[in-house]
């Protein structure tokens, strides 16, 4: 039966499964990262110890993914699934929580939304409804590096529970990846220091970890990538871009422009490109966030 079972499994994946598949043999533990930023960070952890592999193919949006039949035996060999409950519905329902960690659980999370219900008097309350998430907080919490960096300390600790026999290896790949966000925090800190404007237009709300770490404000057109913003929401927004004398507003690689676009012409403003890690960059997390970091202080008009 069981035997069976793992026929199929490997059957309908492919020969792929053999090398990630954490089954006989005693191989490196099978680490599925959910999507990007996660994936990076499994694999600066893992190292050469774990076998890491991501759900979301580079260039898909995760937030609306589905899982095909070899995903879900992917998840099915992992020894160990690493999520943030919130980003992916679809992956939030098929992981078996005993063998998964999710990133949510290791930091403090905000309230989704937060931007407007903690700073901002004028308050969108309306916009709940838009959002389809099945949790309460922002789950993009990636995007802060000082928080990733504690989720990578967590994660160390994760897998060398999971694997006592280099648990050491984990360990210390997990302090020096902390350490270099830890670092990256630091250039985030002083680069946005001081700015002539703090406020972020952003084509969808990725950066309220960002913006709360960099005493920046965030004013999201949606919340999900995938929806179309109400015309109530759009005229609220080019209000603000133009009492706050917004200079630039930010879009995605993966997100039409379309939308950003005719808001910042309607409001006198450019746009750019600020990348919410969703997907692999050309570079790495490290690189895509100090681009993100020009980006910003060009952008916000920062000095020294
Ligand atoms: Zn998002």
């Amino acid at each position: 039966m069981l035997a069976g079972a793992a026929l199929l499994t490997s059957t309908a994946c492919g020969a792929g499964s053999a090398e990630t598949g954490g089954g006989a043999g005693g191989g490196k533990p099978a680490v599925v990262a959910a999507f990007y930023p996660l994936q990076w960070l499994s694999e600066q952890v893992g190292g050469p110890d774990a076998a890491v592999s991501v759900l979301t193919a580079p260039g898909v949006e995760p937030h609306d993914l589905e899982l095909g039949a070899h995903q879900m035996a992917e998840l099915g060999d992992a020894s160990l699934i690493v999520y943030i409950k919130g980003v992916q519905p679809a992956v939030d329902e098929a992981v078996d929580a005993d063998k998964a960690f999710d990133a949510a659980t290791a930091v403090k999370t905000l309230p989704a939304g937060h931007e407007e219900a903690g700073h901002d008097e004028a308050g969108h309350e309306g916009e709940a409804e838009e959002h389809d998430h099945e949790v309460s907080y922002d789950p993009h919490l990636w995007l802060d590096p000082a928080r990733l960096a504690t989720v990578a300390t967590r994660l160390g600790e994760r897998l060398a529970a999971a694997d006592p026999a280099h648990a050491q290896g984990y360990k210390d790949r997990a302090a020096t990846t902390a350490a270099s966000l830890g670092a990256l925090d630091k250039e985030f800190t002083q680069g946005l220091a001081s700015c002539r404007s703090r406020t972020l237009v952003t084509a969808h709300e990725a950066f309220g970890y960002l913006a709360d770490r960099y005493r920046l404000k965030q004013v999201g057109i949606t919340l999900d990538p995938d929806a179309e913003p109400s015309p109530a929401r759009l005229a609220e927004v080019a209000r603000l871009a133009k009492t706050e004398k917004v200079t630039t507003v930010f879009t995605e690689s993966l997100v039409n422009p379309k939308v950003a676009q005719v808001l910042a012409s309607e409001v006198g403003a450019r746009t750019a490109v600020l990348d919410p890690l969703e997907s692999k960059p050309s570079g790495d997390y490290l690189s895509a966030m100090r681009a993100n970091l020009t980006t910003l202080r060009t952008a916000l008009g920062c000095g020294a």
